[in-house]
């Protein structure tokens, strides 16, 4: 009997892995729709999808997250004009972190709230990388949203989640001024400042912390390589929300098990 409950109780939770995955990857095909058109000042709600080349409308059946790029094989039905794989590449790993929310927070509340935040990084990190910016259509309205969602979140403090988002945005907003009267030219853009805001009050202070640690991190070695491989000069204009994204999201799975094994 004790193994017939287990062999259940298994089954039960591989089966709520799959909807979570499952549910990762709609979220994902609605992020695609958030990353083109957020930027292009249009509305993500309709008209619905449209082949971007002979502007055929996309069918329910030819619009099912990453089945329906691998059915036709990654091409419009229509126009046959290769997709870019980026659209189910967005999808797949928007479906492994709702899997991994799942597996860090089972079915709670905390599992929806963070997987909000982590939609929300996932987009903006799609948008820095395509355009350069930020949108403040999404770090503007996270702010206030990552103070609310503090009062649900076991983990965090409203006093924790405000002082993150001053630290956030106060360290970046010193950093751009200060190399601003040094290099007398504006290094850092005003969204990674409100993004910066915004992952504070998500994950509050030490989030900050150790989101610009990896950030910088990442972005210094990500940077050198690039460097190495193009041969550019210092100049090279680098994104650093995707960065921040990084680091935001390596605080959110593993910070406890960091901060522990830092003071080890
Ligand atoms: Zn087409």
């Amino acid at each position: 009997m004790l193994t017939l409950s287990r062999l259940l109780a298994a089954s039960g939770s591989l089966w709520q892995g799959s909807a979570a995955f499952m549910l990762g990857l709609c979220i994902g095909s609605f992020l695609n729709v958030c990353i083109y058109r957020i930027p292009a000042s249009r509305s993500i709600v309709s008209p619905g999808s449209a082949c971007m080349s002979c502007g055929h409308p996309i069918r329910f059946y030819d619009n099912i997250p990453m089945l329906s790029f691998l059915i036709l094989r990654g091409r419009c039905r229509y126009c046959h004009v290769p997709f870019s794989v980026r659209y189910p590449l967005v999808e797949l790993i928007t479906g492994l972190f709702a899997l991994a929310a799942f597996l860090q927070w089972g079915i709670s509340l905390t599992a929806v709230i963070n997987l909000v935040f982590i939609a929300s990084l996932l987009t903006i990190t799609c948008i820095d990388l395509d355009h350069y910016l930020i949108p403040d259509v999404i770090t503007l309205p996270g702010i206030p949203a990552g103070i609310l969602a503090s009062f649900f979140l076991p983990a965090m403090t409203v006093r924790d989640s405000i002082l993150g988002t001053l630290l956030g945005g106060g360290i970046l907003l010193a950093i751009a001024w200060a190399y601003e009267q040094i290099a007398h030219r504006e290094g850092m853009g005003g969204g990674d400042i409100k993004l910066l805001a915004m992952i504070g009050a998500f994950i509050g202070w030490k989030g900050v912390l150790m989101t610009l640690f990896v950030g910088a991190l990442v972005g210094t070695a990500a940077g050198g390589a690039v460097m190495l491989r193009t041969g550019s000069s210092m100049k090279l204009k680098i994104p650093f929300g995707p960065f921040l994204a990084i680091g935001a999201l390596t605080y959110l799975f593993f910070g406890d098990i960091l901060i522990l094994w830092y003071w080890r």
